[in-house]
């Protein structure tokens, strides 16, 4: 009895959970009064499905299909809780992960009880579910500067998942890209705080709903917390260097909107901060995600990070260490390859003393409250027929739309766009026929590079190009990404055409394969673009990238250019009509488009930057150019002056006064003439979206409040300080004074 009533007393210590009922919460209490401590490592443990060695070292090894032997192991004798990845070789479709699931499930409900949490990367759409509807990637997203279209992506994607009876993704990333060559940059919503707030927030609420247990709902994770996007050689989970004052002005806002807006689980940075591993960082996971920004939900460390802790950044000894600092520092459940080790440390580490169990007990309870939430103690299965949009044309009309909308026509000198139906094109160039280059990673695998096979029925630029223009296109690689090919037959059919699309750019790549010493293009795409230069002949340039690859001349000797930043299965079809002028380009960079291999500033970059030409990009952040002409007038503020208390209008009426109907992004910014802090030159503080018809104007009205006009100051607090600030919209601005 004595020993009931103290596990009562310490179980009874466990927070509430605002997001649960009382039932809810009464219930998760009484789940950790009937499990062990193993099953409670078990589910603070998150398995990859695809590796099958156990030992002390691991091999990727992706089943041909998920065995029976192997499932009785996981899930039976192991008693893991979470599990992430596609369980088989080829991808499976909602039918097969049914059965799949169907199977993990009634296991984990036959040995714990407790439903298991199934995870996967959704970045681009149900991306590891076959048949499902792709889109542009977040980059491409961003670019939209359309946030109901994100949500309604987010939406769609959280459908096509729960037909796989998916019901967790680790997606949004609301890691702002600041450095250009990061090779996780086109999974971030691009270089502002607030464009990744703002997408990050529409991809949450299209992902979660209003309801996590809604059958079309899945629960969001937000990641990478924080600072991820920030490393200083700009490869992927290398070390950063940011002062608080950075921290908060750009690496926290957005996590902490999202938490307030029912965010549930936080995926944590796989790399350093100051020297800091942030698996480590008590300060970060605990201090300032639990106790300032409210978290409630479920922490997960980012792949096999925990083991990295000794292995990598050296300041663990051995794997029961690592396990240690990171449960220490905030973790809850550790996201692992090697199935067995982190749950029998942390066994141990109770079992030594050097944990205590209920410590244990507020993890597991955050995982259970999960659960809970998402209502898969009564429901973890469904049938996929229940799903019957799943890949429809309706959802597949989005999907173009994400590509449409995510392409950036940067340059259009000389009438060469849209092409006339009459002209000869040739299109040439590594990224003319291959998805990969439109898909980028997580697309049917990590980097991607099964995109071909599995996109065959859709349109790479070179085909698209030829359905649009019939009889008019020829096509020849000249090079591939860095070895030039038949680049002779190449310039000698250059001869023949009127017009040369030359499609530049990458490939797919995500994280460390993807790094990057320089983001000049590789010799041999500049030099094929050289020699049909030499021809004489008007070029297209279309860079299909993830990242702003530099274009060294080749912009300035091209009559168009077009970025592509990773616009999905529908790319090819979406610069087609854009070439062809079926379709009106509307999108905007969403991220500083760098001249030199040295200046990659970010628009925002601080005033003393400004001197001297210091920042001189070759395209701004916001630039993309429209097949109509979009003109702002009679910008006015609702007062001169504004006070604490005061939010403060901006109206101003934008006209369409081309002979084409368009999509326009409209974005304001705001400087601080003079602040206590050296202020950015320009911070994006709004925008939003219009379809105007020839000769339609519509006005709009953006509210700033006092808090739109913040910073973080001196003291690593957000500030609005008196004084006078200058608003702009395109061309026009007008100024006014804040007084405290
Ligand atoms: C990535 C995460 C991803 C995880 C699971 C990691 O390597 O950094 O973004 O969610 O793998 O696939």
């Amino acid at each position: 009895l004595l020993l009931a009533l103290i596990l009562c007393t310490c179980v009874r210590a466990q927070p509430d959970f605002s997001f649960l009922t009382d039932e809810e919460n009464a219930f998760v209490r009484s789940e950790l009064q009937r499990l062990t401590l193993r099953q409670k490592a078990g589910q603070m443990t998150q398995v990859a499905v695809d590796l099958v060695f156990e030992g002390p070292t691991y091999v990727l090894t992706v089943p041909p299909v998920f065995s029976e032997e192997r499932l009785n192991r996981i899930v039976g004798e192991l008693e893991i809780g979470s599990l992430l990845n596609v369980p088989s070789r080829s991808i499976p479709t909602p039918e097969e992960y049914h059965d799949y699931i169907g199977r993990l499930q009634a296991k984990a409900m036959e040995t714990t009880g407790i439903p298991i949490l199934y995870g996967q990367d959704a970045v681009h759409g149900a991306n590891y579910v076959r048949g499902s509807t792709l889109f542009a990637q977040p980059l491409g997203v961003a670019a939209s500067f359309n946030t109901e279209l994100a949500r309604e992506l987010a939406r769609i994607t959280a459908y096509e998942l729960k037909a796989a009876s998916i019901p967790w993704n680790f997606s949004p990333a609301m890691d702002v890209g600041r450095h250009p060559a990061w090779p996780r940059t086109w999974e971030s919503f691009g270089e502002d705080p607030y464009l990744n707030q703002q997408f990050g927030l529409a991809m949450l609420q299209g992902y979660q709903q209003n309801d996590v247990a809604d059958r079309h709902s899945v629960v969001a994770c937000l990641k990478h917390f924080t600072g991820y996007g920030a490393p200083r050689s700009g490869h992927d989970r290398t070390p950063a260097y940011l002062p608080e004052r950075q921290l908060r002005e750009y690496y926290l806002p957005q996590f902490r909107t999202a938490i307030d807006s029912g965010a549930l689980t936080v995926m944590v940075n796989s790399g350093e901060i100051n020297g800091v591993p942030v698996h480590t960082s008590k300060e970060l996971l605990t201090d300032i995600l639990r106790g300032e920004l409210g978290f409630e939900g479920l922490l997960v460390s980012d792949w096999q990070d925990v083991r990295y802790l000794y292995e990598r950044h050296k300041v663990a000894t051995n794997l029961k260490e690592a396990v240690k600092m990171a449960i220490d520092a905030g973790l809850d459940m550790s996201m692992t390859a090697v199935t067995t080790d982190f749950p029998e440390m942390v066994v141990e580490l109770v079992q030594e003393g050097d944990l205590s169990e209920s410590r244990i007990d507020t993890s597991v309870a955050r995982i259970l409250a999960v659960k809970v939430a998402l209502g898969l103690y009564e429901k973890h299965l469904w049938d996929p027929a229940e799903f019957p949009d799943f890949g429809s044309e309706k959802f597949g009309r989005k999907a173009l739309q994400s590509a449409e909308e995510a392409i950036v026509l940067l340059k259009n000198d000389g009438l060469p766009l849209p092409i006339s139906p009459e002209k000869r094109i040739l299109v040439v160039g590594p990224t003319a026929d291959n998805m990969r280059s439109l898909n980028g990673g997580w697309t049917y695998s990590w980097q991607g590079e099964k995109a071909d096979d599995y996109l065959a029925d859709y349109h790479t630029i070179r085909e698209a190009l030829e359905i649009e223009f019939p009889d008019r296109v020829t096509y020849l690689e000249g090079a591939s990404f860095d070895t030039l090919k038949n680049v002779d037959a190449a310039v000698t059919a250059a001869e023949e055409v009127d017009i040369l699309v030359v499609c530049l750019g990458e490939l797919s790549y995500t994280e460390d394969p993807g790094n990057l010493n320089s983001l000049i293009l590789p010799e041999a795409q500049r030099n094929l673009f050289q020699q049909l230069h030499a021809t004489g002949k008007p070029i297209v340039l279309v860079m299909a990238a993830g990242r702003p690859r530099l274009m060294s001349g080749m912009a300035n000797r091209s009559r168009a250019v077009l970025f592509a930043p990773y616009p999905g299965p529908r790319g090819g079809d979406a610069i087609a009509g854009i070439l062809s002028g079926r379709v009106n380009p509307s999108g905007r960079l969403p991220l500083t488009y760098p001249r030199h291999p040295n200046a990659l500033l970010s628009y925002d970059h601080k005033a003393t930057e400004a001197r001297n030409g210091g920042f001189n990009p070759l395209f701004e952040f916001g630039a993309g150019l429209s097949y109509t002409d979009f003109r702002y007038s009679e910008l006015e503020l609702s007062s001169r002056v504004m006070n604490p208390d005061d939010s403060l209008e901006v109206s101003l009426r934008v006209t369409n006064e081309g002979d084409r109907a368009g999509k326009h992004a409209v974005l304001l910014f705001t400087s601080d003439l003079v602040a206590s802090v050296t202020p950015s030159v320009n911070r994006l503080r709004k925008f939003t979206k219009l379809h105007l018809e020839p000769g339609e104007y519509r006005d709009i009205t953006f509210t700033l409040t006092p808090e739109d006009l913040s910073f973080i100051g001196r003291d690593n607090r957000p500030v609005t300080e008196p004084g006078t600030f200058r608003i702009t919209v395109g061309e026009l601005s007008e100024e006014f004074d804040y007084e405290d």
